[in-house]
């Protein structure tokens, strides 16, 4: 066995590993468009190494050889699909089929020339440079530009430049062999299937820490996201407002919002219409607030608006909004003449306070709209005052003139 056969046999093994792997990735997230690519590409892969390893033995190798290149052509072609897949770029079928049939016809009749040269390694060459360069462009066009894309950008550009020098690498290191058959006996194979291996285990090494890092993020979203009102549920409100205040004195308000006599909706139309409410109440929230703005679901029919850079005017204006735009809001599955109402408490962040002294008087003006006849927004007392209950007078002068 030569050295470039003993690298072909890992090159193989390697390629069957990660074929698994993608498959598995495949399977535990449906979802994921990306892994089945990547899988058929590693398959692709040992059909091509496959090939190597029968066309010594063939009288007539044309066929071998075409067969090989086009399994190795459908590798990186796989590759390029999954890539783009993965970062939502277009995949047009029939330039894609174009190009594969016409790569195979012209390596078809290239095989027909002088074995060894430049023009004949090159049509060998270049439509895999080709298939690389496009997956570097579709990460490129993406515009995603986190480490593992750039490492990926690299990796696909390094290759393509790779393919396209081969032809040049042979004749430095003495040619490709005269023949199919002695191949796989030259120092030229050796160095090329080498390359090969480290290409193919960094790019699939990098191509599955994508994947499984795409897997976690989904997780982590579905872990924070409430499933019936499509907004965050308490733990992705708190991940991402909390923070926001531990390190800065910046202004902030919160509003907390609580839908009125919600229990006698359950009671009179249903749980499912009881959910339908609730659906209409978050989409309106995440309609009206602004982008910044962090809206959430905290349990049951309690919600919370958390606004950075707002003040206690400005959040009142929007919990006022919100109110009256809901209390006309006709929710599918209620009779016409009923009208849900909720009431709102209001609090400007004071100081460095953090969240949770921010929501307890939030929490306490909310309690005193109750209080007060409910359909109502309430603004917090400050915090010295936090003792007392919060005056209802302060939000209800404010509902009465909006
Ligand atoms: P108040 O005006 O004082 O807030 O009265 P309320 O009836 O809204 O009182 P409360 O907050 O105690 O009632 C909340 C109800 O919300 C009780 C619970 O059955 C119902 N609920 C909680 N989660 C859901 C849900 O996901 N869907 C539906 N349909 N109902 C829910
Ligand atoms: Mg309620
Ligand atoms: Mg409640």
């Amino acid at each position: 066995m030569t050295g470039a056969s003993f690298i072909l046999a890992i090159n193989l093994f390697i390629a069957a590993l990660f074929a698994l792997a993608f498959f598995l990735v495949g399977v535990s997230n449906r979802t994921d468009r990306a892994a089945p690519c990547f899988a058929l590409a590693y398959v692709c892969g040992m059909a091509y190494i496959a090939s190597e390893f029968v066309l010594p033995l063939q009288d007539i190798p044309q066929f071998a050889y075409t067969a090989g290149f086009a399994s190795f052509l459908g590798a990186v072609t796989a590759v390029s699909c999954g890539v783009s897949r993965r970062y939502g770029q277009p995949l047009n079928w029939p330039a894609i089929g174009l190009f594969f049939a016409a790569a195979t016809a012209a390596n078809w009749f290239g095989y027909l020339l002088p074995h060894d040269t430049v023009p004949r390694n090159l049509i060998y060459q270049a439509p895999y440079a080709v298939m690389q360069a496009w997956a570097a462009w579709s990460i490129v066009a993406s515009r995603r530009r986190q480490s593992i894309d750039i490492g990926l950008i690299a990796l696909f550009a390094l290759s393509a430049v790779q393919f396209l020098t081969k032809p040049f690498a042979a004749i430095l290191l003495g040619g490709s062999g005269d023949s199919s058959s002695t191949y796989l006996a030259t120092t030229y194979a050796l160095y090329s299937q080498s390359l090969g291996a480290m290409l193919q285990v960094a790019t699939g090494l990098l191509m599955l820490t994508l994947l499984v890092r795409d897997m976690l993020v989904a997780v982590t979203e579905r872990s924070e996201t409430d499933p019936l009102s499509a907004i965050f549920n308490r733990r992705g409100f708190e991940e991402r407002a909390a923070p926001s205040m531990q390190h800065s004195s910046l202004p902030a308000a919160l509003i907390l919002a609580d839908l009125d006599a919600f229990k006698s909706i359950n009671d009179g139309y249903g749980h499912d219409t009881g959910d339908q409410v609730i659906i209409a109440f978050a989409r309106l929230l995440r309609e009206t607030a602004p982008n910044k703005a962090i809206v959430a679901r905290l349990g049951g029919e309690e919600f919370a608006v958390f606004l950075p850079e707002s003040n206690l005017g400005s959040a009142r204006l929007l919990a006022e909004a919100i109110r009256t735009t809901f209390s006309s809001l006709q929710i599918p599955g209620l009779p016409v003449f009923v009208r849900v109402t909720a009431s709102f408490g209001v609090a400007e962040r004071m100081g460095t306070e953090n969240l949770s002294d921010l929501r307890r008087r939030a929490d306490a003006a909310l309690y005193g709209a109750k209080r007060a006849g409910r359909d109502r927004v309430v603004g917090a007392m400050m915090p010295d005052a936090d003792t007392m209950p919060a005056h209802p007078l302060s939000g209800t002068s404010l509902a009465r003139s909006a």
